[in-house]
């Protein structure tokens, strides 16, 4: 598994919402795939064209291609390449492979982006606060205990090289945790597998990260939700419709424990070696890329809602802030969100 435990193996904050509700007149040729992968679930929406088929064996091609990222990306796996290069001592240049090193490159670049919020190798912080892949510990550590860890913990520290492959630590104890963004990586390699068949209208999706293109079954653009961020409620806030690109959400009251009445989420600020404050309900970020809408949003929820806001302007992106106000929630979006607001909203 890449992620962390979610409460729910349904993605609670982006749901792709069933236009076919709407009685449509022609048969919907969806066709729908889903199963678990990276401590969530997974799913792709298919609308073959006339002519066009599904192989019966296209979801065992998915799975085994899951399953390969999970091998090479992991840290729930302790046999995967890159458990066994966070277990690798070694401060010399050590070989990955090349969609390792991609997906690292990346979140080292999310990271510069982001002024160090967005951060791979803050990993120990997150098993120290208990949200790794060791037993739920649902405890506050220590300030000597985060003091400690955080000297572990720097993407500086991690250098990449492309050619060949391979990347550096400067710290033999250094520790890399993609979760952040695995799984849009793996929603990126389920699109281009979905290519490889000839259907260029498809939704696919692993946990909240969900990458669409062409449109739905009724020929219809994809549209899907943002939710009210209300743990136990499914309520909508929002309606985004979008073709071609891939949306994220990080939201904070997914992964949680509370510890007298404080609330502390899965992601963690790397400067503070502490959970984000709970100033910000969520952040959407929309890209071409499900791996970078992946990681904007993370690294957008730990800068908070000033400096992420800041950030996302700066940068042009297309990002979509709910911010918690004593009085409920405010919207606050970049210009380049609104045109996937759509028309008719909830
Ligand atoms: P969300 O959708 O809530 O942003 P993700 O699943 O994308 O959550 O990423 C959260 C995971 O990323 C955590 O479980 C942890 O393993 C890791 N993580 C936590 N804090 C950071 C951070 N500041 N930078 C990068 N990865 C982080
Ligand atoms: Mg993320």
């Amino acid at each position: 598994m890449l992620s962390s435990r979610f409460l729910s193996p349904l993605p609670l904050l982006l749901i792709a919402l069933l236009l076919s509700a709407c009685e449509p007149p022609a048969p919907d040729p969806t066709v729908r795939l889903a199963g678990s992968t990276m401590g969530t679930s997974y799913d792709l929406k298919l609308v073959p064209t006339p002519g066009q088929t599904v192989a019966a064996d296209f979801k065992t091609r998915v799975e085994a291609m899951l399953a390969g990222i999970n091998r090479q990306m992991s840290t729930y796996d302790p046999n995967s390449e890159l458990s066994r290069f966070n277990r690798n001592p070694s401060t010399d240049w050590i070989a990955v492979s090349p969609e390792l090193l991609q997906v690292v490159a990346e979140g080292l670049r999310t990271s510069e982006l982001s002024n160090g919020a967005f951060d791979i190798t803050v990993g120990p912080l997150v098993n120290l606060w208990g949200f790794g892949p060791e037993p739920r510990r649902e405890q506050v550590p220590t300030d000597e205990a985060i003091v400690q860890t955080r000297e572990r913990v720097g993407y500086w520290r991690l250098q990449a090289r492309e050619q060949p492959p391979a990347l550096k630590k400067e710290r033999a104890d250094l520790y890399v945790d993609l979760s952040a963004l695995a799984k849009g990586y793996g929603v990126d390699q389920l699109a281009a597998l979905v290519e490889t068949t000839g259907i260029m209208n498809y939704l696919v999706s692993i946990g909240g990260e969900i990458r669409a293109r062409g449109h739905n079954g009724q020929g219809q653009p994809w549209t899907i939700a943002i939710e009210k961020p209300v743990p136990g409620q499914r309520a909508v806030e929002r309606l985004i419709r979008f073709g071609d690109r891939s949306v994220s959400t990080s939201g904070d009251y997914r992964n949680f424990f509370e510890q007298n009445g404080q609330r502390y989420s899965h992601v963690i600020n790397p400067r503070t070696g502490r959970p984000v404050l709970q100033t910000l309900a969520s952040v959407t970020v929309i890209s071409d890329r499900s791996m970078v809408a992946d990681a904007t949003a993370t690294a957008l929820m730990v800068a908070g809602p000033e400096q992420g806001f800041q950030l996302a302007s700066e940068h042009h992106l297309a990002a979509f802030f709910m911010l918690i106000k004593p009085d409920g929630f405010q919207e606050r979006y970049t210009p380049e969100f609104e045109p996937y607001l759509a028309p008719e909203q909830p």
